[in-house]
């Protein structure tokens, strides 16, 4: 089983109201079972909503409004929901978002929402690292696909 980013498979949950889209990542999981999540709206986030970044030990948005308790709360409450239904052992990987501040992994915005990206997972990245799932975006999920060739 894998997790996946919702907006990834066309679901319209994205801060901007629209979705990301993949083919690649949508053909990959074909002939899989996933779990697709949006930690953002799981923290009660709306949608639309104003565009969000971390920034030191907290996620803010655009208008400088602190929505860490949500961001926190969602990663928590996305990652109960998937380990309620699957065995962690089961958990073959995640594919998630790059670069987002809930979903990134290994990269996000760097809190200026002036597009420079830092080293750093997003808060539900940092959550799915700490238990060990092995993490793949949209764009190296040839990597993956090359693995399962
Ligand atoms: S929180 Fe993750 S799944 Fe939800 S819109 Fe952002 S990147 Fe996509």
């Amino acid at each position: 089983m894998y997790i996946v980013s919702a907006c990834l498979l066309g679901e319209n949950v994205k801060y901007s109201g629209g979705n990301n889209y993949s083919e690649a990542v949508c053909r990959f999981l074909e002939d899989k079972e996933y779990c697709p999540v949006c930690p953002e709206v799981a923290g009660g986030l709306s949608v639309p909503r104003t565009p969000c970044e971390r920034l030191d030990n907290r996620v803010i948005n655009k208008l400088g409004e602190d929505v860490t308790r949500e961001f926190l709360e969602g990663a928590r409450l996305t990652e109960e929901s998937v380990l309620r239904r699957y065995a962690l052992e089961d958990i073959e990987g995640a594919i998630l978002k790059a670069n987002s501040p809930s979903c990134g992994y290994g990269t996000i915005h760097d809190g200026t929402f002036t597009g420079p990206l830092v080293e750093r997972d997003g808060v539900f990245g940092e959550r799915l690292r700490a238990l060990g799932i092995r993490v793949y975006n949209e764009n190296n999920i040839t990597e993956l696909i090359g693995e399962k060739i």
